[in-house]
C-alpha cells in the first residue's frame, strides 16, 4: 500500500519535471527578445553550415553561440540576443528583433495614458477650483490637494519618461539602428 503510493508520487513529480522542461522549452523558443541558443557552436553545427572558402562565422566567447549578424551578447540575459537593443530593467529582459514591437507599444500605451491621467487630474482640479472643496472630494480640501498634485507629478514624470522611449525607439528604427549601437559610436 505504502510502496504503491510512493511509485504514484515518484511518478507524478516525473511528470510535474517533465512538464516544466517542456515549458522552459517553449520558452526559448518563443520569449526573450530573440535569443541565440547558448552553445550551439559546437564543431559539428559550425560544419553543416557547409561554409564556403573565405566564409567567417562569429562565436560568442561567453555562451559559446553561432552568433548571427546584429547580435550582441547581454551580459544580464547571459544570451546573445538578435538585433539587441537594449536589456530593459524595468520588463526585466531584453529587448530585440522578436519583442520590440511590444516594447515600442507598451511606451506608446503608457504615454498616452499617463497624459490622459494628467489631464483628468487637471479637469479636476479645476472642478473643484470652481466649486466648493466639498463637493469634489471625499477627502479634505489639503488633503485633495496633495493628491492631485501627486497624481499630476507622476502622471506628468511617466509621460515624458514613457514619450522620450518611445522617440528614440521610432527614431532608431526608423535609421534601421539598434539603440545600443548608437551609444557605442
Ligand atoms: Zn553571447
Ligand atoms: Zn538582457
Amino acid at each position: 500500500m505504502v510502496r504503491i503510493e510512493m511509485e504514484n508520487l515518484l511518478e507524478m513529480m516525473k511528470q510535474l519535471k517533465e512538464g516544466k522542461e517542456e515549458r522552459d522549452r517553449k520558452f526559448e523558443k518563443h520569449d526573450r527578445g530573440g535569443a541565440v541558443p547558448q552553445g550551439n557552436a559546437t564543431k559539428e553545427a559550425i560544419q553543416q553550415l557547409g561554409l564556403r572558402e573565405g566564409q567567417v562565422v562569429y562565436k560568442c566567447p561567453k555562451c559559446c553561440c553561432i552568433k548571427p549578424e546584429r547580435a550582441h551578447h547581454c551580459s544580464v540575459c547571459q544570451r546573445c540576443i538578435r538585433k539587441m537593443d537594449h536589456h530593459c530593467p524595468w520588463v526585466n529582459n531584453c529587448v530585440g528583433e522578436n519583442n520590440q514591437k511590444y516594447f515600442v507599444l507598451f511606451t506608446f500605451y503608457i504615454a498616452v495614458i499617463s497624459a490622459h491621467a494628467f489631464f483628468l487630474a487637471i479637469s479636476h482640479f479645476i472642478t473643484c477650483i470652481n466649486g466648493d472643496w466639498k463637493k469634489c472630494s471625499s477627502h479634505s480640501p489639503p488633503a485633495t490637494v496633495v493628491l492631485l498634485l501627486l497624481l499630476m507629478f507622476e502622471a506628468l514624470l511617466f509621460a515624458i519618461f514613457t514619450l522620450v522611449m518611445f522617440g528614440t525607439q521610432v527614431q532608431a528604427i526608423w535609421n534601421d539602428e539598434t539603440v545600443r549601437k548608437k551609444q557605442k559610436k
